[in-house]
C-alpha cells in the first residue's frame, strides 16, 4: 500500500478521536458555559456552596450554555431560565442592583435550571425579591432553607456522597 494513503488513514482516524474525546470528555464540556463578567463572582459562590454540600456544581451546569446579561420583555422580571435553550438570563435592571439581591437572583435561576425548582419551593425561589437589608440579615437561613430543598429533591445525578 502507497505510505501516503496509510498517513492519510492515520491522520483521518486521530481527527475522529480528537472528535469523539472532546464530545465525550467532561473536562472539555465544562468550559463551554459562557458566563457574564458581572455575574462570575456569584456564580463562584453557589459553586462553592454546592461544594461544600455534596453537589459537584461543574457537572450540575455543564448543560448550560451560558449565563448572561440581557433585556427581559417582561419589565417586572430580573432573571429567565431558558430550559431549552441552556440559557440564564438576568436582566439589565438587577446587574445595577446591591450584590444581595444580584446573588440572590443567581441562586434563584440557578435554582430552576439545575434542581428544577418551582416557585414558592422556599424563600429564595420567591417570585418577588427582597431588600438588600432583608438578604443581610437572613441569608444563612435562606441559602440553608434553598440547600434542604434541594437535598430532599429525587434525582441523584449530582449528588456526590
Ligand atoms: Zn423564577
Amino acid at each position: 500500500m502507497n505510505k501516503h494513503i496509510i498517513y492519510y488513514l492515520l491522520a483521518v482516524v486521530v481527527m475522529g478521536v480528537t472528535v469523539w474525546y472532546i464530545l465525550n470528555n467532561p473536562d472539555v464540556k465544562r468550559h463551554s458555559v459562557v458566563i457574564d463578567p458581572r455575574l462570575q463572582s456569584y456564580v463562584e459562590e453557589w459553586k462553592s456552596d454546592m461544594r461544600a454540600n455534596g453537589f459537584e456544581p461543574n457537572d450540575a451546569i455543564a448543560s448550560l450554555r451560558s449565563i448572561e446579561v440581557g433585556e427581559l420583555t417582561d419589565e417586572e422580571q430580573l432573571g429567565l431560565t431558558k430550559y431549552y435553550e441552556h440559557k440564564i438570563i438576568i436582566d439589565y435592571d438587577a446587574i445595577v442592583l446591591d450584590n444581595l439581591t444580584l446573588r440572590a437572583i443567581v441562586y434563584h435561576e440557578l435554582g430552576h435550571y439545575v434542581f428544577g425548582l418551582e416557585h414558592g419551593s422556599c424563600e429564595l425561589m420567591s417570585e418577588t425579591s427582597e431588600s438588600t437589608d432583608y438578604y443581610s440579615a437572613n441569608w444563612t437561613r435562606i441559602k440553608e432553607e434553598y440547600i434542604t430543598l434541594i437535598r430532599s429533591q429525587e434525582f441523584e445525578t449530582h449528588y456526590l456522597r
